[in-house]
């Protein structure tokens, strides 16, 4: 029996999973637009902006040239060899195209690796505040989620210390992603390479999740990663995505880099479940990592002005604390101090939030850390400037009760 009484007998496995959070309140407030309610939607984790116009026409043209048959289940040549430069290009790390796997998004590349590299009794260590996928991915495969937790008064830094005390002779990977969604947070280079010489010294293998890489606000350490790969070497894989620096969510494309064998699994993985992303998708993905580069550097200039605007408006709300994003487009100021008996969650506050001041966003509990709202800064100016004013508002209206 199910939880709501049904007799369909779902696998154990799938019954521990639950709807991203994310994804539950963006369909609250997509139920409350529906009704013509004007909803300022920060809930959403995408891009406003549209993908470049020269990946979908690329992507047009494969669509009516007839390129629409299988690809080979590791993605199209071309496009393993176009990851390949982009990361040599912009991140100064090597990989062979033999150690490259297209995927159907990020989400997927990290499903694929977890069912690849992780057994029941596995640990995974998961920074939090976490993207909750983090730890559902690691539980599908049968793993267990281990969360160790970055401080807010610490600027949510990821350090080397934490992760080594929550090792274990178990400990089978290392979760990292930088900037980080939810915080913003980056790590820095010096514990990235004490963590690679843990994973090479304790035999874990690194799972490096770079899809906000692209929207960093300082100019990033280009040396740390080829350093990492060089001495953590096979145990060392990443993560990425076309999604967010591209503005190509709905296409569903992205990648695992790693050592042969496990992109060898991940290979066989989709030859019996998803095959390949959809080809005329990988020939506009090919477009756009190996053509200008403008929009990625335009997109992150934009976020890094919506940040400027967006981080001191929220910390300037009294009793309201926020760390500043350093990349991304997310921040997360703490509204523990506006807890009561009457508001005692911040689940509770996010859901007054919307249907009181129609703004949409994602509680803490979701990630992790009660007490604290995600709020998405993919979005208008004029939308941002509003919405801290109705949240302000909010804010001081449920003082008051
Ligand atoms: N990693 C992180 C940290 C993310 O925030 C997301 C999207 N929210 C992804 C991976 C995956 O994105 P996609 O599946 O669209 O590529």
């Amino acid at each position: 029996m199910t939880k709501d009484g049904s007799a369909l007998d779902l696998s154990r496995r799938i019954q521990k999973i639950e709807v991203s959070p994310t994804v539950a309140m963006a369909q609250r407030a997509a139920g409350l637009k529906a009704r013509g309610e004007r909803i300022l939607d920060f809930s959403v984790g995408e891009p406003d902006q549209d993908t470049p116009s020269n990946a979908a026409e690329a992507a047009a043209a494969a669509l009516l040239s007839g390129r629409t048959r299988y690809t080979s289940s590791a993605g199209l040549p071309e496009l393993r060899a176009a990851i390949v430069q982009r990361y040599r290009k912009d991140f100064k790390v090597s990989f062979a195209e033999e150690e490259v796997v297209v995927t159907n998004g990020g989400k997927h590349a990290l499903y694929a690796v977890c069912q690849a590299l992780l057994d029941r009794g596995d640990e995974v260590i998961v920074p939090s505040p976490h993207w909750p996928t983090f730890s559902e991915a690691v539980r599908l495969a049968g793993a267990r989620p281990i969360l160790v937790h970055a401080q807010e008064k610490e600027a949510f830094k990821v350090t080397a210390r934490m992760i080594g005390k929550a090792t274990s002779p178990r400990t089978k990977a290392v979760i990292l992603n930088s900037p980080s969604n939810p915080t913003g947070a980056v790590i820095d280079a010096e514990d990235l390479l004490v963590i690679g010489d843990m994973a090479q010294r304790r035999k874990f293998t690194l799972l490096y999740d770079d899809t906000y890489a692209r929207l960093s606000f300082s100019r990033p350490d280009h040396s740390a990663l080829q350093a990492l790969r060089d001495s953590v070497g096979d145990r060392f894989v990443i993560i990425g995505t076309a999604s967010k620096s591209y503005c190509m969510t709905g296409w569903r494309i992205g990648w695992v880099l790693g050592p042969k064998p496990l992109v060898d699994a991940c290979i066989a993985l989709n030859s019996h479940s998803t095959q390949n992303p959809t080809t005329f998708a990988q020939v506009g993905a090919v477009e756009v990592l190996s053509g200008p580069q403008k929009a990625v550097n335009d997109l992150a200039a934009e976020y890094r002005r919506r940040r400027d605007f967006v981080y001191p408006a929220l910390a300037a709300i009294p009793k309201v604390t926020c760390v500043q994003p350093a990349g991304g487009f997310y921040a997360f100021p703490n509204l523990g101090r506006y807890l009561s008996p009457k508001v005692p969650t911040t689940l509770e506050l996010g859901r007054r939030l919307l249907d009181e001041a129609g703004v949409a966003t994602v509680p803490g509990e979701g990630f992790g850390a009660p007490g604290f709202l995600r709020i998405s800064f993919a979005r208008s100016m004029d939308e941002l400037k509003e919405g801290v004013e109705r949240i302000a508002r909010f804010l001081a209206r449920i003082e008051e009760e």
